[in-house]
């Protein structure tokens, strides 16, 4: 009888499996990554949705785990494209010091608490635009991440970047000295060995300064010739990987995107015809208005009193003229500029600057996995993708501050957060 019972047991066990727990979620509504739905629900079944639909026509078992926020709004784990784990607001400590007097040892246990803030605030997933002189404390986090060590969002990370000679900062140093950078120099052929070099160490994309303030007056002036650029797009697509380029000048982007690169970053000075070029080699534009926007406020500026600044006077223009161009926009602020686990102040100057709500919930979910190779797995609430849900107060398409007050956090159909 024993012996039956437990081949039973087994036979349940091995049908089912151990670890598939099942959830029902539900709430008022549900964005699915480009549409609002009222009244629905979805059913995650261990790491994967496996429904979603109007809450009366899903049948989850059971046995699976209720999760019901009435008033809320369900929506995919949201992507943050332009992160820095490793960095953290300058004014607390500023970019150099942290560079040059923070070890990576430090930089990278503050980077944990970073990463736990990054996924209880519901970004699921990060894309990391560099370590800024850590080396591949990145690699090391995202990692600890994977294997479950530590909380926090998946990671895609770029490890040290790539600048050209003379470009790049901490800068105003007497040349005798051998001043480490923000990022891994490289010219020439000699990218060649550079970018393989930070694919060996575990870069899952190239990131290249294609720009950078060097010019005469310290404005910012193109870095890389477009032969240059070219290369680095070569040897980083024969592994698989793509090009991401920081570009704030026309002429920076336009090498950027003539060379293959797949996302532009910054963009300060985009008008209507480079955004066109973007669109039409289908490249997706990172605006990081955050970024800007609370680098000025650190000189001074206080936000609402007076005029803008001319920077931020110039990135609202240049946002207008990417949203005229019709080019794919998508959500990153620069995180790391501003505090990890405020990731939605981008979202909310986006909105501020122009892009309706909707748009800006799409920015941060479809369209950052489109531009991420990720639409299948992340990004949209479908059956078959990845169990990263998210569930804040109201609705963020009316006011995307609502974003600010998230209920519910699961990644990987893990529950990391859960309140009433
Ligand atoms: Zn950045």
């Amino acid at each position: 009888m024993r012996s039956t019972l437990v081949t039973i047991a087994f036979a349940f066990i091995s049908t089912f499996g151990l670890a598939q727990q099942e959830y029902f979620i539900t709430a008022d509504r549900l964005f699915d990554g480009e549409t609002m739905h009222e009244n629905w629900a979805l059913v995650v079944r261990g790491k994967d949705i496996v429904a979603v639909g109007p809450k009366g026509s899903l049948k989850p078992s059971p046995t699976a785990t209720v999760i019901n926020k009435p008033g809320g709004t369900i929506v995919p784990g949201l992507i943050e494209g332009h992160s820095h784990l490793l960095l953290y607001p300058y004014n607390i400590t500023d970019w150099d010091t942290q560079v040059l007097k923070e070890t990576d040892n430090y930089r990278t246990v503050r980077a944990t608490v970073h990463a736990k803030n990054t996924l209880m605030a519901g970004f699921t997933t990060v894309r990391d635009l560099g370590t800024e002189g850590a080396g591949y404390a990145d690699v090391a986090l995202k990692k600890a991440i994977q294997e479950g060590i530590i909380p926090g969002p998946r990671m895609m990370v770029a490890g040290r970047a790539i600048v050209s000679t003379g470009s790049y900062g901490p800068k105003g140093y007497d040349h005798d000295m051998d001043i480490m950078l923000g990022a891994e120099p490289a010219d020439g052929n000699d990218l060649i060995r550079v970018v393989r070099d930070q694919i060996w160490k575990g870069a899952d994309f190239i990131k290249v300064y294609a720009d950078y303030r060097w010019g005469t007056e310290g404005e910012d002036q193109p870095s890389f010739t477009l032969e240059e650029l070219k290369l680095v797009n070569e040897v980083t697509r024969s592994s698989g990987r793509v090009l991401v380029c920081h570009a704030k000048t026309r002429e920076a982007m336009r090498r950027a995107v003539l060379a293959g690169a797949e996302t532009i970053e910054h963009g300060d000075f985009i008008d209507v015809e480079t955004g066109k070029l973007m669109k039409e080699h289908g490249v997706t534009y990172f605006p990081t208005i955050a970024a800007v926007d609370m680098i000025s406020q650190y000189r001074g500026w206080v936000k609402g009193k007076g005029p803008d600044p001319e920077r931020v006077a110039i990135k609202k223009k240049s946002f207008k003229d990417a949203i005229a161009s019709g080019v794919a926009i998508g959500m990153g602020g620069d995180v790391g500029v501003f505090p990890h686990g405020e990731n939605v102040l981008e979202m909310e100057l986006m909105v501020e600057y122009g892009m309706e709500p909707a748009q800006v919930l799409r920015a941060a979910t479809s369209v950052n996995a489109r531009a991420f190779h990720l639409e299948n797995r992340l990004g949209n609430l479908k059956p078959g993708t990845l169990a990263d849900i998210v569930v804040v107060e109201g609705d963020p398409t009316k006011n995307i501050s609502q974003l600010r007050k998230v209920r519910f956090v699961m990644k990987d159909g893990v529950v990391y957060r859960n309140e009433q």
